[in-house]
């Protein structure tokens, strides 16, 4: 997204949350000559192996690098199909274009935004037949003589830390023999039904960017049952180095996907903190909902009682359909308040449009929610004063152009 504004705003969109603890930490390691493929990787892994319960826990550079070798791990060949959201971030589509497969994506729900497990069975179904089954790929390809290899993964993301509905997506998954790859990167502490996101799929992707709820700078996470994956990550990220290899030799095509020492400090003290991160997070997705609750200007985030605990990313609401959401984003930028319109549809993005001939109409309940679905300044630094103002900023704007709309209309 082209949001380098550089006006200073008042209440910024995101934050991260660093002390004392985490400057000392990244210091540190830079008074050691070992700045890559140290003993801070090591403890980060271990850190979210014990805290998600998982047996193995590969750090790595970004989690759209984790993607990409979780893809990869999966057997994802050139025309293999993938059945995926396009209510995300762009990262969990654009990992299966990097393996020159081809995404199905597949309707959200229209309450949480999830994938709709519905849909992914449907699809599923039918392209594993092959019958009535071309109307799932992308316009593009349903006449075309591109060759359509095997259906191989489901990849449900985790939209804003609200867990998808995985029992029905892991019933299919299995129905069909899939591998299930769980886009956690929003959802770090999530739990459906009282199992945590990032444990019910063959592997998951956890993300560190500043905005996330801990952060690397850069950096993601792969976590898996699956000791074979865990060697395979390992070579994958170091140049296809494997076990003997010595520093010049490569057994596979790998990636310089590591993550270097001083992010890796930085991620074993945020980990530490992980449950008072969450918890000031959680803090404060409240204070929002305590003043957005009441009245038609905006709904606030719906959680499913699947989900046993939220994990805030962002805190997104959806502003009442009468009025322009972009328009309210200017009018709050005037006041120097930041807000981002979440997500921008990955099918409507332009080198998908382009690629694969998708348009507007394709996936209504994606569409609608990005048409109305506005995030607004979040994070665990946020004081309930700054809430307010967000608040009552929010409101008039709406208000305002409730008034512009009607009187465009009489
Ligand atoms: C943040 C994010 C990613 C990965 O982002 P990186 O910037 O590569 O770490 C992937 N998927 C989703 C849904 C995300 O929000």
């Amino acid at each position: 997204m082209t949001e380098h504004r550089f006006t200073i705003m008042q209440v910024p969109m995101s934050s991260p949350h660093l002390g004392e603890r985490e400057i000392c930490a990244v210091i540190d390691v830079l008074s050691t000559p070992v700045l890559s493929m140290g003993p801070k990787i090591v403890s980060f892994e271990q850190a979210v192996c014990t805290y998600c319960g998982v047996k193995h826990a590969i750090a790595v550079n970004s989690g759209t690098s984790g993607l990409h070798l979780a893809v990869i791990a999966a057997g994802v060949k050139e025309g293999d199909l993938v059945i995926t959201s396009p209510f995300s971030f762009i990262a969990s589509a654009n990992c299966i274009l990097y393996e020159r497969a081809i995404p199905v994506f597949v309707d959200c729900d229209p309450i949480t935004g999830n994938i709709d497990p519905d849909l992914a069975e449907q699809s599923a179904y039918d392209l594993n037949r092959r019958r009535n089954w071309r109307r799932w790929l992308p316009p593009n390809l349903r006449n075309s003589m591109t060759r359509i290899g095997q259906l191989k993964v489901l990849l449900p993301v985790h939209a804003f830390g609200q867990p998808a509905d995985m029992d029905p997506l892991i019933a299919t998954a299995f129905r069909y023999s899939l591998v299930v790859i769980e886009d956690s990167c929003e959802a770090i502490g999530a739990e459906y039904k009282g199992r945590r996101a990032g444990t019910m799929g063959d592997v998951a992707v956890f993300a560190f960017y500043p905005n996330k709820q801990i952060t690397t700078g850069e950096g993601g996470m792969l976590v898996t049952e699956r000791t074979d994956w865990d060697v395979l990550f390992r070579s994958l990220r170091n140049q296809g180095r494997e076990g003997s290899d010595g520093w010049l030799s490569h057994t596979r095509l790998g990636y310089n996907y590591r993550m270097d020492e001083m992010s890796a400090a930085l991620g074993v003290v945020q980990m530490s903190r992980i449950e008072e991160l969450l918890a000031k997070r959680e803090q404060v997705a409240r204070w929002y909902n305590e003043r957005l609750r009441e009245g038609d200007l905006v709904e606030i985030p719906c959680i499913t009682p699947t989900t046993t605990r939220m994990s805030w990313f962002v805190y997104v609401v959806r502003i009442n359909s009468a009025v322009s959401r972009d328009a309210v984003i200017g009018r709050l930028a005037e006041d120097r308040i930041a807000s981002k319109p979440y997500f921008k549809p990955i099918h409507l993005q332009r080198f998908y449009r382009e690629e694969f001939g998708y348009k507007e109409g394709d996936f209504p309940a994606t569409e609608h929610l990005g048409r109305v679905s506005l995030a607004l300044p979040f994070s665990s630094v946020m004081t309930e004063s700054q809430v307010d103002l967000v608040c009552g900023k929010l409101r008039s704007a709406v208000r305002a152009e409730l008034n512009e709309a009607s009187r465009e209309k009489g």
